[in-house]
């Protein structure tokens, strides 16, 4: 049996989401990925409040929550060790539930969601590599590749959804990944043995030579993501040691490790954010990280690859209900995704730009230190369920702004407190 009406390359958030939605419109979906579940991966691992509605139409959430997983009431932020806020998430306008994030080791959640996949009666397939894709008269009708015994293997579908991640076999072979003009990041991570009560919220600490994200993963547990230029690492002979050393200078993050010890080897992964060419051949698709990747300091690379498989699924059904797999009836998939994200994207890149602009960054902090309403919002935005216009808007942007060149006042805002 090697013909599906769906190949699915991956099977992290965005590949697992993605057969899941497919198998659930009644579609045969087969998932390959080339790593034996559970698997690692390096992430802050902590999930946007707003995936919570999508993993429970997943049918994962009451699963998750069976765990009793640390769930993040807010987020804490720090400003090259001078000032700094803490909020909490603000509930949803209109509702009182509280809106909190959570953070799962990824070997849980991946294999929590991927687990879920095969019940649903997708054929999953681990330790199956794609190496290439069959492209039948301008159209992909398929995979090859080899198992981890080195067979080679061949499957044929309608649609091939790439949800490889940053590495995805189609951005080579489609030559689809557009160089960034930023500066290269590499991203370090452990886990850390802590002792104390459990933080209640993400840890962002900005600071030379970069920023920290920390959260708890589970008690005594604490994930500690460091992403700095990849200049700083220059002639540096022990990475680990890089990392060590980074994280304990900066006293706000001693403070929450409060004497613990990292629990393993740090592990390190290329940062640097990228964009993706439009898709220019039938019957493909790329979903999650393989579609873009954004700076991890906003965090919601799982919301966005959860939300980016389920608009992707939207218009795959469609793509069968009309018998059309051409790019032209595909492509509505990145226009909604484009449409969607667009604003958060640009939200992305003004945080980036602000990060590693100390005094700047100061400032702004300093002034959502000062406005928690502002501050409660941005929070809502980077977690993906207050839209992000209420925050890349000219009112928005320009209260900051003002504040940040001492113009308060100038824009008529309300007196800072
Ligand atoms: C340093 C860092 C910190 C981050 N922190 C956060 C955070 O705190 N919160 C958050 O929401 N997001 C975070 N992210 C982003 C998040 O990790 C990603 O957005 C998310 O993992 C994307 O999911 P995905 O399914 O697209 O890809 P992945 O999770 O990368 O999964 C891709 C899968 O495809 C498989 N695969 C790849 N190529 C092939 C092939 N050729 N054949 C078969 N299988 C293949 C891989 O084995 C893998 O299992 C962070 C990212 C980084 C780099």
């Amino acid at each position: 049996m090697n013909r599906f009406d769906v190949i699915v390359i991956g099977g992290g958030p965005a590949g697992s989401a993605t057969a899941l939605f497919l198998s659930g419109c009644g579609h045969k979906v087969a998932l390959l990925d080339q790593a034996r579940f559970p698997r690692d991966k390096i992430c802050g691992e902590f999930i946007s409040p707003a995936a919570d509605v999508i993993l429970e139409r997943l049918g994962v959430l009451a699963e998750i929550d069976a765990l009793s997983p640390v769930r993040l009431s807010g987020v804490s932020i720090s400003s090259y060790e001078k000032t700094g806020f803490a909020v909490e998430y603000p509930p949803i306008p209109g509702s009182t539930r509280p809106m909190t994030s959570l953070s799962l080791p990824r070997m849980v959640f991946d294999r929590l969601l991927i687990e879920r996949v095969g019940q649903a009666g997708v054929v999953v397939k681990e330790g199956h590599k794609v190496t290439d894709f069959i492209v039948e008269e301008g159209r992909v009708v398929g995979v090859r590749g080899r198992d981890d015994a080195k067979t080679p293997f061949e499957l044929r579908a309608q649609v091939v959804v790439d949800a490889g991640g940053r590495n995805g076999v189609s951005l080579r072979r489609f030559d689809l990944k557009k160089k960034n003009r930023g500066s290269s990041k590499i991203a370090l991570a452990a886990h850390w043995a802590v002792s104390g009560p459990l933080e209640k919220y993400c840890a962002m600490h900005i600071s030379h030579p970069g920023y920290t994200g920390m959260a708890p993963t589970g008690p005594g547990q604490t994930n500690v993501v460091l992403v700095v230029d990849k200049k700083s690492i220059q002639g540096e002979k022990d990475l680990h040691d890089f990392y060590v050393r980074t994280v304990l200078k900066n006293p706000l993050r001693r403070e929450l490790l409060d004497g613990g010890e990292v629990m393993e080897k740090a592990r390190s992964v290329d940062s640097l954010a990228f964009s993706v060419r439009p898709v220019q051949i039938g019957g493909l698709v790329l979903v999650g990280d393989a579609s873009g990747f954004i700076d991890p300091f906003t965090g919601e690379g799982i919301y966005l690859s959860l939300r980016s498989a389920q608009i992707a699924s939207d218009v795959i059904d469609a793509s069968f209900k009309r018998n059309d797999f051409s790019r032209g009836a595909l492509a509505v998939y990145e226009c909604r995704r484009k449409k969607e994200f667009r604003k958060k994207f640009l939200l992305s890149k003004i945080l980036q730009r602000l990060i590693y602009s100390p005094a700047l960054c100061n400032r702004v902090i300093e002034i959502l230190a000062r406005n928690p309403e502002q501050a409660a919002t941005l929070v809502g935005v980077i977690g993906d369920y207050i839209p992000a216009d209420k925050v890349v808007s000219f009112k928005f942007l320009g209260r900051l702004l003002a504040g940040a060149m001492r113009i308060d006042g100038f824009f008529s805002f309300p007196p800072s407190s």
